[in-house]
């Protein structure tokens, strides 16, 4: 059984037709990327997927199970986590307790800490920051970090919550190209480890061809081509209408 399984999903806003009838499938340990055009339909795939809106038709299946209008609370307890395109952290705290406070956003028993979030789980932080090499800098407040270590600290952050699948809007935004493939480097070998699909955007087609398991294109809200990142780059319809080659 695919971990995602997204069928005949559409979206309109008004007028624009965002998301006209996208299916496709992602399995465990899998990274496939969504690509496409600026305004392709890409963020509103993933805001679908993770249940920020609703779809007007189609269906979004987890491990089978229809997940589809559910909330993005609830979408998020079912095992997706999400990053953003920035970077979500809280810069006056340090690494360490940014990672204690997501590990706490799921914890049934978070009133028991709310004075001492600084005590919950700094093992369990830890040994996430070393999973995204962020230990050396734990006590550092995300303020003063770079901008590629403050993505570190959210991967970890959304690792907190132990996702089955990980959603990835633009995760590589605003960094330097080898920053880039870096970070994205760290998702495939943290995927492959914990058996965790990996849902996500890219503009750098070196990432893109170089890391991703499968590519998805996506042109004016319908998916164009679907298949290895050899069968992306050879495919003649994908080339006149989005590589430009
Ligand atoms: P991408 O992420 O691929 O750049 P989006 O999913 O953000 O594309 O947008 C797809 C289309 O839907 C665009 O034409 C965009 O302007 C439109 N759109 C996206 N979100 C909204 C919204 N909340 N309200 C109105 N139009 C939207
Ligand atoms: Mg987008």
């Amino acid at each position: 059984m695919s971990l995602l399984q997204v069928q005949g999903l559409r979206k309109s806003f008004g007028g624009v037709q965002a998301v006209q009838g996208v299916s496709f499938a992602l399995q465990a340990g899998e990274l496939l990327a969504l690509i496409g055009p600026n305004g392709a339909g890409k963020s509103t795939t993933f805001n679908l997927v993770g249940g920020q809106i609703l779809p007007d038709a189609g269906r979004v299946l987890l491990q089978g199970q229809d997940i589809t209008g559910l909330a993005p609370r609830a979408v998020w307890r079912r095992g997706v986590g999400r990053t953003f395109q920035i970077a979500q952290t809280f810069a006056s705290f340090t690494v360490l307790q940014n990672v204690q406070m997501a590990l706490l956003s799921h914890d049934r028993h978070a009133w028991r800490w709310w004075r001492r979030a600084d005590a919950h789980r700094p093992q369990d932080a830890l040994a996430l920051l070393e999973q995204v090499g962020m230990a050396a800098q734990a006590q550092r407040p995300c303020s003063a970090l770079a901008y590629g270590d403050v993505k570190r600290v959210e991967l970890a952050m959304a690792l907190a919550h132990a996702p089955a699948l990980l959603l990835m809007d633009e995760p590589t935004a605003g960094m330097a190209p080898a920053e880039r493939l870096a970070l994205m480097q760290l998702v495939q070998r943290i995927a492959r480890e914990r058996h965790m699909g990996v849902l996500f955007t890219e503009h750098s087609m070196d990432v893109v061809f170089g890391l991703a398991d499968r590519v998805a294109v996506l042109v004016r809200g319908q998916l164009l081509a679907e298949g290895t990142p050899q069968q992306i780059q050879d495919d003649a319809r994908v080339q006149a209408a989005y590589l430009g080659t």
